[in-house]
Parts: C-alpha cells; structure tokens; sequence
C-alpha cells in the first residue's frame, strides 16, 4: 500500500521532541507506523480505536510493531454487548498489553443524563460527555494520537490529510488515510482477522448502539450513524466546533 504524494506534506516537526517527523512519500502504511511508534514517538503516541467493523487492521499493524502501544478505547456506557466481545478477542489475539478501556465521568453523566437518554434529546452533548471529555482526559501527556479514519469515508474525512498539527500541539496520525473498503477487506482476509460480530447484519460503521442502524449494500456506511439527526461527527476530531455547539445548546437564542 502506497501513499499518495500529497498526503505526505509534512511540515513541521512535533514541538515537544527530538525525533522529527518526515516526509512518508513512497512509504507503505505499517512504514509509516513502525517510524512513528518506535523513532519519532516511543510510547508517546496512542492509537484510539473504536474496535468497530475495520479497526482490525491498524490493531494488527500496530500490534506487529509494539504489543504494548497504548491504545485508547471509548466504552461510552452505550456500546453494543458485541463490540466490548470484539474487542476482548482482538485483545487476545494480536496480544494488545496496553489497551486501555475509558469510561465517562460518573459526575458529569449524572448531571447531565441522569435518564441516560441524552443521546435522543441532545446527541452533541451526550457525544461530549461520553467520548469529547473522556478522550481528551486519556490523551493528556500524549503529543500524538492515531486515528482510523479514511478518505472514502466521505463528509468532513473526504480531503483528510495523513498528519494533522492540532491548535494545542498535538500530532494526529490517519494512517488509513487513502485506504478504501476494498483494500481493507483484503487486508483483513490476507491476515484471517475476526469481523465485528454484527458487521454480517448490515452494521458497516459501527458506534454506540442508540445511535448506530444497519445500512443496505452499496448505501454509504456512515448514514447509519445519528440517523435522523444532522450530525455526522461524535466531536472528538473538531473538540473546539463540538464545544460551540455545546454552547449553543446549553444557551439557546
Ligand atoms: S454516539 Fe449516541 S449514545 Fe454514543 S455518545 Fe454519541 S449521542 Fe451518546
């Protein structure tokens, strides 16, 4: 797998290292990953996985390179039963010794969603307390984080770049970037990695289930996702545009 020669427009090393980031043109993605965990961030970058439907890859690559990265997993509280069974076996079978499974804060769900039906009233702030706060609390102390998203996804991932320099600093890596399903799926077979166990029921993108529906074949896999609210996104890519429309919910007009 080869990455495009834009996506490899790296501009300016990470502030906090030594190690510099360079220039991954020509590079295949598990390249990309063994030159990031093991030169330029030695256990300082974390790979957040949602141990949804392709997941399996990056955890593979990743796991081939160092079983003890970090790796951060958003348990919301409202995950399907199967996805916490998925990751276990993941866990088990690439050998992941740093998984670390992160929970929202009991306190602000208790003032917030007490009914725990936040997520049909005001997704925006159930997303934010359930994936927003947690996810920035477990990224404290990381300069670099890793993400799953590609390209092909669509909505705000179609021009994604491979490294992104977020406002406070931090690295976000897309190693996925310019990967589509196809590719993924071989992957996948090459490597005989278990599916999602409901993946096989029509749930191609797969999130917290109050808020996930399956799709039909060839529909785009993301439309299950807050099917029937006009939001695409959980926030924890664009903390500061999910902040504002938290602001904007507390305090409407
Ligand atoms: S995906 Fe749905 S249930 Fe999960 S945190 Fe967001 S709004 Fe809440």
């Amino acid at each position: 797998m080869r990455l495009a020669t834009i996506e490899q427009a790296i501009t300016s090393a990470p502030a906090q290292h030594g190690a510099s980031l360079i220039d991954y043109a020509g590079w295949s993605t598990p390249g990309v990953l063994r030159d990031l965990l093991c030169r330029v961030f030695p256990r300082q970058i974390a790979l957040v996985s949602s141990f949804g439907t392709e997941s399996a890859v990056l955890l593979h690559m990743v796991s081939g390179i160092d079983k003890a990265a970090p790796v951060v997993f958003l348990e919301t509280g409202k995950l399907f039963p199967e996805t916490l069974q998925y990751r276990d076996t993941l866990v088990e079978r690439l050998g992941l010794l740093d998984v670390r499974s992160v929970q929202p804060s009991a306190r602000a769900l208790a003032l917030s969603d007490p009914s725990g039906t936040l997520w049909h009233s005001n997704p925006d702030v159930c997303c934010w307390h359930r994936k927003v706060e947690p996810l920035d609390e477990a990224l404290s102390g990381f300069p670099a984080w890793i993400t799953g998203r590609k390209r092909f996804q669509g909505g705000m991932r179609t021009a994604l770049p491979l490294i992104e320099h977020e406002p406070d600093g931090r690295v976000k890596v897309n190693p996925l970037v310019s990967w589509n399903a196809e590719q993924l799926n071989r992957y996948m077979s090459e490597h005989d990695l278990p599916r999602h166990p409901i993946e096989a029921q029509g749930y191609r993108s797969i999130g917290c289930a109050p808020c996930t529906r399956p799709t039909a074949p060839g529909a785009d896999p993301r439309a299950g996702r807050w099917a029937g609210h006009n939001k695409t996104e959980c926030g924890i890519h664009s903390p500061n545009a999910a902040n504002a429309a938290l602001t904007k919910t507390s305090n409407p007009a």
